[in-house]
Order: C-alpha cells, then structure tokens, then sequence
C-alpha cells in the first residue's frame, strides 16, 4: 500500500496563468478543427456570427453555442466526429439512463488520455503495482468498465476485470486474490459491504479491500461515511461521462473537498439552467465542459444536466486545478411534488443516517386526484427484520423518517419500509425514481 500521489505534477499543479494560457492555446485549437471539420458545428458558429478567430481565449468561450445530448442523437452515429472514421479506434456508448443510447468515438490518442485521466485517481489513492483492482463496473459500451481498467493497467496494478453482476463470486474472488481497491458505483459498493457482512466475513481482516473509487451515479457524504463504515475503506468519489471521456474527468484527492477537474483537458463552466449565463465560482448551477484535446469527438460547452458548484480556493493536496463539488442532482431528474423541487440526495442523506434501514431506496412518484404524492420505499435492516416486536418499532420508524423528510425537503411524504433484499438491485447506476404521473 503506498501514500497518495500527484500522477502528473507539470499539469495537475500549474500555477493560474499558466493554466490559462496552455487552455486557451488547447481552445483555439479545438475549435478550429470543429468549425473546419464538424458540419453542426460550423452552423451553429455562423449562425450566432462567431468565427473561429473570435475565439482566443478561455474569456472568449461563452461567445461559442451550446451542445445538447439531443445533438448526439440527431448525428447518431457520426455526424459529430471530426476525423475520418480510419483514426477511431473505439466506439463507447452511453448507458442509457436517460434515453436513447449516444455514442462517442476516441483516436488512440483520445484513448491514451482518457487513460492518464483515470491514472491520476488512481494515484491519488496511492494505486500502484502492489494493487489488486477489482473491477466491477461494467464492460461494455459503458465507459465504467474499460475506463477503470485502462487507469489501473496504467499505475501498473494487478486488475481483475469482473464486469458487473454475480455477487456471490465477486465476494469469493475478492477473499481469494486478496483485492486491496474496489471499483463500481456507491450503490453497488453499499450492497457489497453489506452481502460481505450478511456472509460473516469481516473487512480488513478477510476482505483485504483499503480503498474504492466509486461514481457514474449521484451520491451523498452520508453515503461514504457507510460504504466506509461497512467496507472499513478509503471511499473516493470519480466523475465523467461518455460525452466527454467517461470516468476520471475529475476524482478526488485524500482531502475529499471535491473533485478535480482535469483542466488541461477539458474547461469547466457553471451556467445558471435557464439564462445560459456563466455563473461565478461558489455558486451552484448546470456542469458545462468543452473539451481542450480530444481529437475523435470534441465537444463545444456541452450541458451535462448535472447540478454542483465549482472550487477554485487552494487544496492542500498541492494539485491547482478547481474541483467540483458534489452532483447534488439533475435539472432532468428533480422531481416537483406539489410545486416543491426534490432531489434523490436530500432523501438518501436522511435515510443513510437512519437506523434501522439501509440506503436501498426508491421513490415512487404518482398523481392521486390531481394532487401529486411521494412514495419513499426503504429496505429495514436484517436486525430490525429478526425482532419479534417489529410492528411497533416499524411504525415508529415511518414516522421517524417521514418527519426528517419534512424537515429537510418540506413535504409530507409516504414512507414504506420493506423486508431486506425486497427492492431491486441495480448492478449498474441505480434507478431511484419511478414517476407515474401522466404529464
Ligand atoms: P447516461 O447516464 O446519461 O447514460 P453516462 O453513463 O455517460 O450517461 O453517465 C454520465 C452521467 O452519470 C453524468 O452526467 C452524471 O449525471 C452521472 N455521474 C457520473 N459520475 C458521477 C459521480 N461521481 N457523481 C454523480 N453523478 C455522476
Ligand atoms: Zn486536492
């Protein structure tokens, strides 16, 4: 096991000017090669009257139009490369969660970057050639799998690709070879920790596990504190997605104040959702990147729906590139009941503090004679499942969690507390919401 590293010091610690000198080179560069090679692009330049030369500069960027995962669809599968198909040597796709599935198409040296990007989180775990990486992201056209395991082949680890699923056998493998760093999404991770203690196994005794890097799905500080807890790990958050990457366009470092973008790829920019203006540092909005290097399928101001806040103060890891705060949520998955906005994290942050239940949890939102109604399904512990007085203690439960709801998001809701293992399991990103109301 080794300490915390910087991967890459010349472009995780440039000083501010210098980082915004080499971005603003990358940008020119970037979108020259789209206006000459990317048809919407091009339209979309002229059509605001921008020229590639108006572009000199990260200050100039909110001169350039927006992309939209609409436009992904609508070029599917090529229209947005900007090199001929012979320099694409992988294809990745979107897992869907929200719609159709998009793809995104790398040059090898598209892939050779998005490798670095995800070494760099792999090194601020201090991941190196003593490691044993489980991997059970899925592989596939999802970017989670390969993604992982390209950064953990670059550290030089022992990686074990498991893929998703079967987790009676990624238990079995990890007690046998002995992983020390855990790979998948915080939902996956949560129900690991606790199918390992369902088995008898205790952690850092039979399980070897020391750390994890977890994303490709929302999740809260309530959240890591129990992975934490129940794997006895080191839980960091990891953030991308295909359009972009995929994972490791940003991670976090051991002081776990937020993720580090890596700025000497891609910009980042908050917008205010519905003026498109550019919001200030400190001040939470939608997540915009536009890629700086990527040959294959760059991407201009590209609105990720994802809702955080951007750091800029120094970090004392010694890295100076700004960091995300927390997906809080999406501007496509809030939920309005009854007019009042919800987002899943505010509901997981009561029920991982809860005793009594785990965070398995789905909310069920329907229409009941014109009035909206929130349905919170949680999975009760298997201790509180085994005590014979359990009605009582149930309803005690209910409420107790249906008055910190109020308290905390402002709405009465409805609060079932299922058996153990009843809800479904997500091996991938988790489903939270399940809205049946007819729109
Ligand atoms: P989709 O989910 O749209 O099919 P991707 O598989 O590319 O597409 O997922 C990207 C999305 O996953 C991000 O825009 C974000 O909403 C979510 N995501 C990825 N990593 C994280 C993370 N660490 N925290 C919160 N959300 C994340
Ligand atoms: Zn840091």
């Amino acid at each position: 096991m080794s300490e915390p590293r910087i991967y890459n010091p010349e472009m995780e610690c440039m000083n501010p000017d210098e980082k915004k000198a080499l971005q603003g080179e990358r940008l020119r560069k970037t979108v020259k090669h789209v206006y000459d090679n990317v048809t919407l692009y091009r339209e979309r330049m002229d059509a605001k009257g921008v020229s590639p030369d108006d572009i000199q500069s990260v200050d100039d960027l909110k001169l350039l139009p927006f992309t939209e995962k609409t436009d992904l669809r609508d070029t599917f599968p090529f229209g947005l490369f900007a090199v001929p198909k012979e320099q694409i040597v992988r294809i990745q796709g979107s897992s869907g969660t929200t719609g159709k599935p998009i793809v995104s198409g790398y040059t090898e040296n598209d892939v050779k970057i998005w490798t670095e990007m995800v070494a760099r989180a792999m090194a601020g775990i201090g991941a190196d050639e003593k490691d044993i990486i489980q991997v059970c992201y899925g592989y596939g056209l999802f970017t989670g799998g390969l993604g992982a395991h390209q950064g953990a082949t670059e550290v030089g680890a022992m990686v074990i690709p498991m893929s998703s699923g079967n987790t009676q056998r990624q238990i079995m493998m990890m007690q046998e070879l002995g992983s020390t760093i855990l790979c998948c999404t915080p939902s996956y991770a949560a129900y690991l920790g606790e199918s390992i203690r369902d088995a008898g196994l205790v952690p850092k005794k039979d399980i070897k596990l020391r750390a994890g890097l977890f994303g490709a799905e929302p999740w809260t500080e309530a959240m890591r504190q129990h992975i934490e807890e129940t794997l006895g790990i080191d839980a960091r958050d990891i953030y991308g997605l295909t359009e972009i990457a995929g994972p490791g366009v940003a991670f976090e470092c051991q002081e776990k104040n937020g993720a580090h973008i890596n700025e000497d790829h891609v910009i980042a920019e908050i917008i205010d959702p519905v003026t498109e203006e550019q919001l200030p540092y400190g001040t939470a909005g939608e997540l915009v990147f536009t890629t700086i290097t990527k040959e294959g399928m760059p991407m201009l101001r590209y609105r990720t729906h994802d809702i955080c806040t951007l750091y800029n103060d120094k970090c004392k890891c010694g890295r100076t590139t700004i960091r995300m705060g927390r997906i809080t949520g999406r501007t496509d998955d809030m939920i309005i009941v009854r007019g009042v906005n919800v987002f899943p994290s505010q509901i997981e942050t009561v029920l991982v503090k809860t005793a009594g239940v785990v965070p398995h949890y789905q909310l069920i939102v329907d229409r009941v004679n014109n009035s909206d109604t929130l349905e919170v399904k949680v999975e009760m512990t298997e201790e509180i499942f085994a005590q014979t007085d359990s009605l009582g203690e149930m309803q005690r439960l209910q409420k107790y969690i249906r008055d910190q709801i109020k308290s905390v998001v402002g709405i009465l809701t409805k609060v079932t507390i299922t058996a153990p293992k009843s809800l479904p399991r997500s091996e991938g990103k988790a489903k939270r919401v399940i809205d049946n109301r007819k729109l």
